[in-house]
């Protein structure tokens, strides 16, 4: 058997179909975060790109245009990310660290997602 640390706050009774749960979910938002981060980074590379292709003001401002759509699809998919354990929305801004229905913190979802 393992020994449960102090500073860990795992909900009690948590069965092997919650840690498999809780793990689906971290691995589900950890995948929208990191799309969220490369589009970000994206955007300084595109910036450099279109100042020095120079297709002009048009085109540049349609290709910026499409971008922020992008980035805005993947900005709300990842606030569209469930609470595994209340189910609902966890949050409408984006890197909200508490379940604003049930007050989980994403550090506890990682913790049982990694499982001890
Ligand atoms: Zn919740």
């Amino acid at each position: 058997m393992f020994k449960r640390r102090k500073t860990d706050r795992m909900p009690d009774g948590a069965s092997p179909q919650d840690v498999a749960a809780y793990r689906r979910a971290w691995h589900s938002y950890v995948a929208r975060r990191n799309l969220v981060v490369v589009l970000f980074l994206s955007f300084i590379f595109l910036g450099f790109m279109i100042g020095k292709l120079k297709l002009g003001e048009p085109a540049d401002f349609a290709i910026l245009l499409g971008w922020i759509g992008v980035y805005l699809a993947g900005g709300w998919w990842l606030t569209e990310w469930r609470c595994p354990r209340c189910g609902k929305v966890f949050g409408h801004r984006l890197w909200t660290q508490r379940c604003i229905s049930c007050d989980l913190s994403k550090d506890e979802v990682a913790t049982m997602a990694r499982g001890k």
